[in-house]
């Protein structure tokens, strides 16, 4: 028998794709041979964002195939890319797997796929092939959406998972409250796309409910009351190749590497970092705002500023500031993340709250500023602050501005706040622990693999 060989397949979007690629990495090292198919789009961007040097070295399969959109359609419409992929992707992937299977060498055994490409996993059983579904959130989330009849029935949210009137509501004591104007689909001002994403969620639940296993990028301790409400829902994570791997295959802008020489000249302890994951949109005089207090903190920052940050063309900065903080500022537009949260001179992490961006500050034990943006963000602000208490919250004021004045007290207040601190640490013995020789990541991936 050849070895065995996964095919996995991530959802088109950046905070999908880099943590399949992490459990990819972890199959390899366990002997896996892996095949990973992105959409023709994000192949292209992936390839362009890798370094030369790196382009010939990873131990994974790049492969791609066609989104079923246009070359000059915005891929951030997100409705309509749900629609395209879930249309014309199955049969592509069915031929992908034929060529494979019949090219001589190592047969498919297992398909990973992203939960949100439940059709996916259809595929996979219709080809009598193993099959594994990938959640990329909280398993908290997950609960939200396996409980979504439920709701509807207690009249929390209609068929099209509106709600009507502002309620909290909580699935278990221990679990994070959620004000149901913010559950993950609300957050999309264009109505077509709330009901597309709630509608996926459901249907996807549907699709892979039987799946062979159910994996997700957690681990235990930080949520054990959400496994009971996720029937077999398989916690493997922290999931955090990136930290170790020289580099990761999966980045959509080129990483500015750069950072970590200018991190190795700072004091410990002394830098804040500020990113915002790959989705988030600044309005110009929220992004000043925001400049602004980070100079106002005094404090030394590295800022990740994405050349598509601004709701705005390209970001502008207050007059004059990047001349005023150029001693303790640095500016990138994508950073090591993973390298940088681990390194020692990182002080906080102010963040949008993505759950990779949360299991890996948790992970590396760094207390949290929460400023969250959309989707299921506002839930994992309430793990981190509330509930796992290693962090803070970013508060608006009347206007729905963060203000510079609100940044510098909180950047303040969680710098000196030893509660946080011991807190985040004691998180990050427990992810250290999940991932050494006998801990809960270690047996959880055996029974995967
Ligand atoms: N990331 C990165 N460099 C950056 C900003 C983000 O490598 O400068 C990575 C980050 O480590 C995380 C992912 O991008 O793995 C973002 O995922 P997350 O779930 O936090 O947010 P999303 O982009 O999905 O909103």
């Amino acid at each position: 028998m050849g070895r065995p060989h996964a095919l996995a397949i991530p959802f088109p979007a950046q905070g999908h794709v880099i943590p399949l690629m992490e459990l990819s990495h972890c199959l390899a090292e366990h002997g896996f041979k892996i095949t990973f198919v992105n959409t023709d789009f994000i192949h292209e961007r992936v390839m362009k964002a890798l370094p030369d040097d790196s382009k010939n070295k990873n131990q994974i399969h790049l492969v791609s195939i066609p989104d079923g959109m246009g070359p000059e359609e915005d891929r951030n419409q997100l409705g309509k890319l749900f629609e395209c992929v879930s249309r014309t992707m199955p049969s592509y992937l069915e031929e992908l797997i034929d060529e494979v299977n019949e090219s001589g060498k190592d047969k498919i055994t297992c398909i990973i796929a992203d939960e949100t490409m439940g059709w996916a996993v259809k595929v996979a059983k219709k080809m009598g092939i193993p099959q594994a579904a990938f959640w990329s959130a909280s398993a908290c989330l997950r609960a939200l959406t396996v409980h979504i009849p439920e709701l509807i029935e207690a009249g929390v949210i209609d068929a099209n998972g509106i709600t009507r009137k502002q309620e909290i509501i909580q699935l278990s004591s221990t679990l994070p409250v959620m004000n149901t104007t913010q559950l993950p689909w609300h957050c999309f001002d264009d109505p077509m796309l709330q009901q597309t994403v709630f509608h996926n969620s459901f249907t996807n639940n549907q699709a892979v409910k039987d799946a062979d296993w159910l994996l997700c990028n957690s681990f235990y301790e930080i949520e054990p009351s959400a496994y009971p409400l996720n029937p077999n829902l398989l916690p493997i994570g922290p999931l955090l190749a990136g930290s170790r791997q020289r580099q990761l295959v999966g980045n959509f802008w080129e990483e500015d590497s750069t950072c970590l020489n200018w991190l190795n000249q700072q004091p410990a302890c002394s830098v804040i970092y500020v990113s915002f994951g790959s989705f988030t949109v600044f309005e110009e005089t929220q992004f000043h705002e925001l400049a602004l207090g980070l100079e106002l903190t005094g404090h030394r920052f590295l800022w990740v500023v994405r050349p598509d940050l601004s709701a705005e063309q390209a970001a502008t900065y207050p007059d004059g500031f990047q001349a005023r903080v150029a001693d303790r500022g640095r500016i990138v537009s994508w950073a090591p993340q993973q390298k940088v949260l681990a390194h020692p001179s990182i002080a906080c992490f102010m963040t949008h709250c993505g759950w990779n961006s949360t299991m890996e500050g948790l992970s590396m034990g760094v207390p949290f500023l929460c400023w969250p943006y959309f989707a299921d963000q506002f839930l994992n602000q309430s793990y981190i602050s509330d509930v796992w208490k290693v962090g803070l919250r970013l508060n608006s004021d009347d206007n729905g501005i963060i203000s510079r004045e609100e940044v510098k007290n909180k950047v303040e207040e969680v710098l000196g706040h030893e509660k946080i601190r011991e807190r985040a640490l004691t998180l990050k013995e427990m992810a250290d622990k999940s991932v050494s020789e006998g801990g809960f990541f270690q047996e959880e991936f055996k029974r995967f693999h």
